[in-house]
């Protein structure tokens, strides 16, 4: 269906050798590469246009303000949100957590309970305990099962008329586990009670439906969409985000400021306080056409196919052991070898070329859980190929067979 050669041409990053090996880029769920499309969109943004938004009647300033409101369009199409007002562009997926959690710290009370997940990215753990030490809100957690996979006997058992909201991860960074989030958000509202989807890790793979999934807050961050680091998108609920107080307060997000009371600016406006990264979220239109032109089901299909490949040739290996075995899987394999420190193993295979990540992958509950200091996790892109896998899975006996 893709075809992949062609593809490849699409990212000048990856023609490359490092260590005089052929670059084999296996980092992909920390955030993967960028097509010329969007390097381009980035270069000509600031050779052509570069100019503040929403505020000039000059044309410069009016070619940035189109451009930057065409690209809320298309996360609006993208992501099949009701209206483009839902659309707040962050930072990235751990601002729009942010904002979301400083704002119910005033919508909380003591003994309201919030649920996490234990197979969070610390970025969907940290702001919520820190909301619970404002609020007195206690934080409740759906633990996981040895296959990486949510429990959702307990997770139902968690709810209560206490709950309030619930934030989980639609994929795992860590262990690639799909969790079924139309289950949770259908049982959450049953009870009254608001859910966060982090959605950082799926944006890449899958195209996650607003509407259809009515969820309440979606979460996600460009660059691992092939769009640029330093931007994101929190999309909201109209009644959500009607309701949630501001999170900045500055230029851009106010309607009146006077010393007796400041009105705060309409939505989108009213989370989009100061200068935003302009460049960047027209690149990351740029690069949400890139990927619907590629298809996110050939996307998936492809890369469930590096899945499979990979996922039988490792098991092949003597002592290693894959954590993160659910039956709804990304391409994201997090292992260990007998008891080599993943470390050792990240340094060595990056000698031969490969890049992995190596540790606890912001989610040391989950490396908890599994008693482990940390994996190595091989993270694959509809760019990656059989042959870089052939080459990931020699690199890695070589570097065992020296550690062991
Ligand atoms: C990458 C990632 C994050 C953090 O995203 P930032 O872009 O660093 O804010 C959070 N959650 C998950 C599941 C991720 O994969």
């Amino acid at each position: 269906m893709l075809d992949i050669d062609k593809i490849r041409s699409d990212f000048p990053i990856l023609n490359q050798l490092i260590h005089k090996k052929p670059l084999v880029y296996f980092d992909n769920a920390a955030t993967n590469q960028k097509p010329q499309v969007v390097i381009d969109a980035i270069v000509d943004y600031y050779s052509n246009y570069n100019a503040n938004i929403h505020r000039g009647v000059h044309t410069l300033s009016q070619l940035a303000t189109n451009a930057f409101e065409e690209a809320r369009l298309k996360v609006k199409a993208h992501m099949n949100a009701e209206n483009s007002f839902e659309i707040i562009f962050t930072s990235g997926t751990t601002h729009g957590i942010n904002l979301v959690a400083s704002g119910y710290s005033q919508l909380l009370h003591i003994g309201d309970e919030v649920i996490v997940s234990e197979m969070e990215h610390h970025s969907n753990i940290v702001p919520w305990q820190m909301l619970c030490e404002k609020t007195g809100a206690i934080l409740r957690v759906i633990p996981m099962n040895e296959l990486g996979e949510l429990d959702m006997d307990a997770y139902v058992k968690l709810l209560s008329d206490k709950t309030k909201m619930v934030f989980v991860n639609h994929v795992s960074n860590a262990l690639g586990t799909i969790n079924p989030i139309q289950f949770i958000i259908d049982q959450a509202h049953k009870i009254g009670a608001e859910v966060l989807i982090d959605g950082a890790q799926a944006a890449g793979h899958i195209k996650a439906d607003m509407q259809a999934l009515d969820v309440d807050y979606y979460v996600t961050s460009a660059h691992k969409l092939c769009g640029p680091t330093g931007v994101g998108v929190l999309y909201g609920k109209e009644k959500c985000l009607l309701k949630l107080p501001p999170y900045q307060g500055g230029g851009e997000m106010i309607k009146e400021v006077t010393f007796e009371k400041t009105t705060y600016a309409d939505l989108p406006h009213k989370f989009e306080a100061g200068t935003p990264n302009i460049c960047g979220v027209i690149a990351f239109g740029v690069a949400l056409d890139y990927l619907n032109e590629l298809g996110f089901d050939n996307i998936a299909s492809y890369e469930d196919e590096l899945l499979s490949y990979a996922t039988e040739k490792l098991e092949a290996i003597d002592g290693l052991r894959i954590y993160g075995t659910a039956a709804q899987k990304t391409a994201v394999i997090s292992f260990n070898v007998s008891d080599i420190h993943p470390f050792d193993i990240g340094t060595i295979i990056d000698k031969l070329g490969i890049a992995v990540r190596t540790g606890h992958h912001c989610a040391q509950p989950i490396m908890n859980f599994y008693n482990i200091p940390g994996t190595v996790r091989a993270s694959f892109a509809f760019y990656n190929t059989k042959e870089e896998i052939d080459l990931f899975i020699s690199a890695l006996k070589r570097a065992t067979m020296m550690l062991s």
